[in-house]
C-alpha cells in the first residue's frame, strides 16, 4: 500500500510505521525490573510510560493529604517524580524536565515541547529498564496503583468537543434523517463546538441533571418538562491533550500541528438527549453536556503511540481535505490505530456480582479527521490554543453492529432495548449504572499499551 493512493480506504488499517518516530523506547525486547510491567496485559509496559498526577492516599482519619506530584504509570505501579528527581541520579539535561514535575506541575512541563517530552521519556525508558543503574534509587520511590489517588494532569483553560466520528455522525443522523444522514458540510470541515472546562472531572460519581425537555403540550403552544433527563447516554470519546499553545492570531499549519499535541486520554461526553433535542437548535448542544465530562487521568504520550500510526486517506470517490487540512505525513501517518471500548455494570450486576459487561468496541482509526487536523482546523482562523487545552474527538463509533459508541446509537434512538447478563435491559442510563470506557493499542512488532480506564457512576 502506498501512503497517496486514491483508492485505499481509510479503514485499512496496515501502514508501516515511521522509522523516524520509533527509537529505543519502542523496542519491544525492552523489559522493566518493575515486574508487573512486563506482563502481557498490563496497560503500563516499559514501552508506554504516561503521565498523570496523583498523591498517596492519607492514610486513616486525620491523614494529611499529600501536595500532589506528577507520576509515571509503570506496571502496578506509580513511579514518583517527586521522589524521583530528589533521590535518583539523573543525566544533566534530565534533571531540569524533572523539576516542574517534582513540583506537580504536569502543564508546565507540558508546555517544553516535543524536544523535552521526548527526551524526558528516553531517560525514564533507561532508569527504568531491566539492569538499571538507577534501578535501586527508584524503587524507592514507587507507590503502588492502589494507593495513588489520581488528579486531573492540568487545569483545563478550553475544552472543545469535536464530531470527528463520521460513523456516530451517521447513525445519529439516520435517526432523524433516514434519506440524508451527513449534512453537506460533514465531510468538507471538522463539526466542533465549545465546551465547559469547568465540569471535566476524572469520573466517580456523576449526577444526573436536570433540565427542559420537550413534552407533548410543546405543538399546541404549552410549556416544556423541566426535571430530571430520562434519557441519559455517555459518548465513548478521545482527549487530545495540547501541549504547546499558539499566539492569537498564528494558525498552526499540519505540518507543525502534532508538534502542539502532547498526549492522548480517554473522554466520556455524558449526554442528556432528551435536553438536547430540546435545546440544541440553532447553537448546539449546551447543558445537555455541560454538566460533566470525564476522563482518564493517565495521558499516553504520542511518542508512546508510534508503532500505531496509521495512514490516513481517503477513497477517491470522497472529498479530499482542503489543502490546510493536508500533509504527507498525515495522509501516511496522521491516524491511529486505538481499540476502545465501553462496559457497563448496573447496581443490580454489582450486587450479584456480575462482571461489567461490554456494549459495544471500535476503533479510532474510523475516524473521518485525525488529531492534527482538528488542531490545525480549531487554530486554522488564528484562534489560540493554550497549553492544557483539551479537545474531544466525538463519539468514535465503528461501521457495524455493536459498535455505536453512545447508548442512542445501540438502543436506536430508545426504541430496542438492550439487554444484560442478569435478566435487565437498558435504553438509556439509570441510576447506579457505571459506565467504564478502556482503551489499548497492539500490532505486530509491538509491544501492547493501554490507556486505564475513565469510570463514572451515575446518582439520582
Ligand atoms: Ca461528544
Amino acid at each position: 500500500m502506498t501512503a497517496n493512493s486514491p483508492t485505499t480506504p481509510m479503514t485499512a488499517a496496515n501502514g508501516v510505521p515511521n522509522p523516524d518516530l520509533i527509537d529505543a523506547t519502542h523496542d519491544p525486547h525492552r523489559r522493566s525490573w518493575v515486574e508487573s510491567a512486563n506482563m502481557a496485559d498490563s496497560d503500563f509496559p516499559i514501552q508506554n510510560l504516561p503521565l498523570g498526577r496523583f498523591r498517596r492516599r492519607a492514610r486513616g482519619a486525620g491523614g494529611v493529604a499529600e501536595p500532589w506530584r506528577a507520576g509515571v504509570a509503570i506496571g502496578n505501579y506509580v513511579l514518583d517524580l517527586r521522589l524521583a528527581a530528589a533521590q535518583c541520579p539523573w543525566p544533566e539535561d534530565v534533571q531540569p524536565l524533572l523539576e516542574p514535575l517534582a513540583e506537580g506541575d504536569l502543564a508546565a512541563f507540558m508546555a517544553l515541547g516535543r524536544p523535552a517530552w521526548k527526551r524526558l521519556r528516553a531517560a525514564l525508558s533507561e532508569a527504568l529498564t531491566l539492569d538499571s543503574d538507577q534501578g535501586p534509587f527508584l524503587e524507592l520511590c514507587l507507590c503502588p496503583i492502589g494507593d495513588a489517588e489520581m488528579s486531573l494532569p492540568c487545569r483545563i483553560g478550553d475544552y472543545t468537543d469535536f464530531y470527528a466520528g463520521i460513523h456516530h455522525a451517521l447513525a445519529v443522523g439516520k435517526l432523524m434523517r433516514p434519506d440524508n444522514p451527513l449534512l453537506p458540510n460533514y465531510k468538507w470541515v471538522p463539526i466542533g463546538y465549545h465546551g465547559r472546562a469547568s465540569s471535566i472531572g476524572l469520573g466517580g460519581q456523576v449526577r444526573r441533571p436536570q433540565g427542559q425537555t420537550r413534552s407533548s403540550a410543546v405543538e399546541s403552544g404549552g410549556p416544556p418538562h423541566f426535571g430530571p433527563s430520562q434519557r441519559l447516554d455517555y459518548e465513548l470519546e478521545l482527549g487530545l491533550w495540547v501541549g504547546v499553545g499558539n499566539e492569537l492570531g498564528t494558525p498552526v499549519p499540519m505540518a507543525k500541528a502534532e508538534d502542539h499535541l502532547f498526549g492522548i486520554g480517554l473522554l466520556n461526553d455524558w449526554s442528556a438527549r432528551d435536553i438536547q433535542g430540546w435545546e440544541y437548535q440553532p447553537l448546539g448542544p449546551f447543558l445537555a453536556k455541560s454538566f460533566a465530562t470525564s476522563v482518564s487521568p493517565w495521558i499516553v504520550s504520542f511518542e508512546a503511540l508510534a508503532p500505531f500510526r496509521r495512514p490516513a486517506v481517503r477513497a477517491a470517490t470522497e472529498p479530499q481535505p482542503l489543502p490546510y487540512l493536508d500533509s504527507p505525513f498525515n495522509r501516511a501517518h496522521g491516524a491511529v490505530d486505538i481499540h476502545l471500548a465501553v462496559f457497563l455494570q448496573t447496581a443490580a450486576m454489582r450486587k450479584a456480582r456480575i462482571p461489567p459487561v461490554q456494549l459495544s468496541h471500535s476503533n479510532a482509526i474510523d475516524a473521518w479527521w485525525t488529531p492534527a487536523q482538528l488542531l490545525a482546523h480549531h487554530t486554522s482562523n488564528g484562534c489560540n490554543l493554550a497549553t492544557g487545552d483539551l479537545l474531544g474527538t466525538g463519539t468514535l463509533s465503528g461501521p457495524g453492529p455493536g459498535q455505536g459508541g453512545s447508548l442512542l446509537e445501540l438502543s436506536a434512538g430508545g426504541k430496542f432495548a438492550i439487554e444484560l447478563p442478569g435478566g435487565e435491559t437498558r435504553t438509556f442510563l439509570q441510576d447506579g449504572d457505571t459506565v467504564i470506557l478502556r482503551a489499548f493499542c497492539e500490532t505486530p512488532g509491538a509491544v501492547r499499551i493501554g490507556f486505564g480506564e475513565v469510570v463514572g457512576t451515575v446518582v439520582g
